[in-house]
């Protein structure tokens, strides 16, 4: 059996202890202590790492009444000094004992039930059953935050069973045998759990919400207290910072500056449709004009994907019947589009379009009156239209417009 000693005193960081067993598990080494200030993880708290007698402690876990450190080699004397990575093991209490706080004011303020807690690296969340408004969320965060300032005692209890049936905001698990430990913080929490937390309040330092979300009909809502807050903030501020410089402005004024960037983004936008517009219209009425009735076939030079695309468009919407071929050569291939007016059910560009992308070694597809595609054997793009030209001239229905 061994004995609990990060239940006895939460701030030790180093022990001593007597090697009870060891056995070796694929080159790791299973070690039992007859005490240990490691905590094995539970309640959603990551178990403690560290060193015994200098060697890494990679993992540690409970096995009924024995605590088991995995480490990374073998530990060669009977007698064992452990030191805990008390960093990381302070902060776990802080975010431990900031989601007490918090669960605990979302289910005095409005009944709400934490259905699961996990604390990973940083990252606290916790699940309530229910969905659950932004404006609760906020409330019960600033309550938290107050009961964090007030530094109030966290006091470990055993009560009778009758007395947790009527007090907790959580009923033990079903497995749990008395006594049962209570973290009891004073109008704020009474609630079963195995971890370990700071001994006050205060310590905790700050409770921040840092999104939530809809989760399986109810909210997952993360979290972040103590050190781990304050990172959050401090990179939140660079960020902030970065964009208050980039619009020169404070950070009030960054929503607003957004807002207008976006919506003159959009008149940008709607100018150069226009301009385009301006740009291909005649391009296009030359083309249907010299066409012929039946096919056209046109190369541009450096145009983009939407530049093709809305000339497409012009042509097919004022002439249809034609079959169309546009290409447009890049610095790095060629952009090729055929097809028709949707309506045409006499013509159907994918046998040429297939024959086209074959040759100019890319991919690409579509339907059989819109087909689209890139290449890069750009040598090749007359060949490729010609051949597609050809295919398109061999349907019949061309012979009797
Ligand atoms: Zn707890």
């Amino acid at each position: 059996m061994t004995r609990k000693l990060f239940y006895e005193n939460l701030y030790a960081t180093e022990f001593d202890a007597e090697v009870l067993s060891q056995s070796e598990h694929d080159g790791k080494f299973f070690a039992v202590l007859d005490k240990t200030l490691f905590f094995p993880g539970g309640g959603g708290q990551p178990c403690d790492t560290g060193t015994i007698n200098n060697i890494e402690v990679l993992e540690v876990f409970e096995q009924g009444d024995e605590i088991v450190h995995v480490l990374k080699d073998e530990l060669k004397e009977k007698n064992a000094h452990g030191v805990l990575n008390w960093a990381r093991r302070f902060e776990f209490m802080q975010q431990h004992l900031g989601e007490h706080i918090f669960a605990g004011m979302l289910y005095n303020l409005h009944g709400l039930h934490t259905a699961r807690m996990r604390i990973e690296g940083d990252n606290v969340s916790i699940d309530i059953d229910s969905p659950v408004e932004l404006s609760v969320i906020l409330e019960a965060e600033a309550a938290a935050n107050e009961a964090v300032w007030k530094n109030l005692p966290v006091e470990v209890l055993y009560p009778s069973m009758e007395e947790i049936k009527e007090r907790a905001r959580k009923l033990p698990g079903e497995k749990s045998v008395p006594p049962i430990r209570i973290i009891n913080i004073p109008g704020v929490d009474y609630v079963p759990c195995c971890g370990v937390h700071v001994a006050k309040t205060g310590e905790v330092g700050l409770i921040k919400i840092t999104s939530f979300e809809n989760h399986k009909g109810g909210t997952r809502i993360y979290l972040k207290s103590g050190a781990a807050a304050y990172r959050w903030l401090s990179s939140l501020y660079g960020e902030v910072r970065k964009a208050e410089a980039e619009l020169v402005c404070g950070y009030e004024g960054i929503n607003e500056k957004i807002l207008n960037l976006k919506a003159q983004i959009k008149d940008l936008k709607a100018e150069g449709e226009k301009n385009l517009e301006r740009f291909l219209k005649p391009v296009a009425e030359n083309l249907i004009r010299e066409s012929g009735g039946k096919i056209i076939k046109h190369v541009m030079t450096g145009s983009t994907q939407e530049e093709v695309k809305h000339l497409f468009k012009l042509i097919t919407d004022s002439a249809p019947g034609l079959a169309v071929l546009l290409a447009s050569r890049t610095s790095d291939g060629a952009f090729i589009m055929f097809g028709t007016d949707k309506a045409n059910k006499n013509i159907d560009v994918r046998p040429a379009f297939k024959a086209a992308i074959k040759i100019l070694e890319g991919k690409g597809g579509g339907s059989s009156f819109s087909a689209q595609g890139w290449g890069k054997n750009l040598e090749a793009l007359d060949e490729a239209l010609n051949e597609a030209q050809k295919i398109l001239e061999s349907y019949k229905f061309f012979s009797v417009i």
